[in-house]
């Protein structure tokens, strides 16, 4: 009877790639996942300390896991990711049996075999992140490949640099193999990964920087679709751009976060760079991509953001028209330095500005999407549409949501799908891609 894994991850695609190589090194040990943490021999939060209030989160999830003890006393649980990274003394008090952060999963399965109760796995940046761990994929037709781990800008607001570690470059030979590697398993779709992709290759030797990555993952054979995230947007070059426009694999989608659109705020958010210098980014982006989505970050309530300061952050929306946005209240992190900084945005203040900033901006991407009705795109389908009978679900070039009659036997093919009704975050349509080719046939 073999073992059983379960994993929660909470978090970034980062963490959702870690959870691939957690599970992939428990299924090197012979383990099988588990739907439920009832069935789980060994448990495993993947955590992400980004959000608000993380640590207690996983403390209280903790406890849960831990009372399942009582029915499973064998159970081994195990926190991983950033939280493990920043807070393990506490874990550890708090009965994780093994607490692991990013830059150990190397340690993660000596210390399974051994199942070593107390073990705690944590190092500061010096540690280079291990290559070759085994990985269990949860897609076949998408794959996340990481590119560059941790972050060197230590944005005021933000903990990754302090829970993943300063910038380490993988190798461009390693990331070709794993490239070709999932393509070979059937990805169409790719996804290179880093807290700031544009940052890949400035501590490596040699002059391989992030457009020579796209250039080389592009060549690779078979590979449909080439994506990318994070871009920090004081590293993103005109080559850049060009190289995303001239590859015929590079998707029209361009992940930039702004956070906010007053320069004060920029600057006492640490990112380096000006409204006006986002502004021209976009506007060459656009110009060198056609048909080009973008998409944001934003936070809104940073320690002493005006209301003046805020309705810059409504303007520069209105003017750049993301396709979608991710926004967020501003909350402490704890041990940066925006957590010192005041005066605090009271929160019902940061609810309400919230709350306007995602009307505008829901507005605005159902306008976009609304123009590209009668449009056709070109959609790698993906999964049966759970909420209609009869119905499909995929995505476009430019990352969005297309659902459309047809069935199983469809997924894994790219079809060519004509947009009928536009919603937040994507299309619905009732042509039948099939039907539609045997017409024009
Ligand atoms: S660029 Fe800034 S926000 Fe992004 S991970 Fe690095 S420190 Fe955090």
């Amino acid at each position: 009877m073999p073992l059983h894994y379960w994993i929660e991850t909470s978090g970034c695609q980062m963490n959702e790639r870690d959870s691939e190589t957690l599970a992939g090194i428990c299924e090197a040990l012979g383990m099988r996942p588990c739907a439920v943490p009832e069935q789980a021999d060994v448990a495993i939060l993947n955590t992400c300390a980004v959000r608000e209030k993380p640590q207690q989160r996983v403390v209280s999830r903790l406890g849960d896991l831990n009372k399942l003890r009582t029915d499973r006393p064998g159970m081994i649980l195990v926190v991983a990711g950033c939280v493990a990274q920043i807070a393990a003394e506490e874990l550890a008090e708090r009965h994780a049996d093994i607490i692991v952060g990013p830059r150990c999963y190397d340690e993660f399965e000596q210390a399974l075999r051994e199942q070593l109760p107390g073990g705690v796995m944590v190092e500061g940046d010096a540690r280079p992140v291990a290559e070759g761990l085994p990985v269990a994929r949860n897609d076949t037709l998408k794959a996340f490949v990481n590119i560059i781990y941790g972050c060197n800008n230590y944005c005021s607001y933000c903990i990754v640099p302090y829970a993943r570690g300063r910038e380490q470059s993988r190798l461009p030979e390693d990331i070709v193999a794993e490239i070709e590697q999932v393509v070979c398993a059937g990805a169409r779709d790719v996804t290179l990964l880093g807290q700031n992709v544009n940052s890949y290759g400035q501590d490596l030797p040699g002059d391989t920087d992030f457009p020579a990555i796209l250039r080389m993952a592009d060549a690779v054979e078979g590979l449909d679709r080439l994506r990318f995230t994070t871009s920090h947007p004081k590293d993103m070059t005109p080559d850049l751009i060009q190289t995303m426009a001239e590859l015929p694999s590079a998707c029209e989608h361009l992940h930039l976060p702004i956070q906010a659109g007053a320069d004060h705020v920029l600057k006492v958010m640490g990112r380096g760079y000006t409204y006006e210098h986002f502004r021209s980014l976009v506007q060459a982006a656009r110009e060198a991509i056609p048909g080009l989505a973008i998409t944001t970050d934003v936070m809104v309530g940073f320690p002493g953001e005006s209301k003046a300061e805020f309705d810059q952050t409504l303007r520069a929306f209105e003017e750049l028209r993301f396709d979608q946005a991710f926004m967020f209240k501003y909350n402490d992190r704890p041990g940066t330095r925006a957590e010192k900084m005041n005066p605090k945005t009271p929160n019902d203040e940061k609810q309400r500005r919230l709350l306007a900033l995602v009307a505008l901006q829901n507005e605005i991407a159902r306008d976009i999407n609304r123009d590209l009705v009668g449009q056709s795109f070109e959609v790698l389908v993906e999964e049966r549409d759970h909420k209609s009978a009869g119905y499909m679900r995929g995505r476009t070039r430019t990352n969005k949501r297309m659902i459309f009659p047809g069935d199983d036997s469809m997924i894994g093919e790219m079809v060519t799908v004509r947009a009928d009704e536009a919603f937040l975050w994507g299309f619905t349509t009732k042509h039948s891609p099939r039907e539609d080719a045997d017409a024009e046939a």
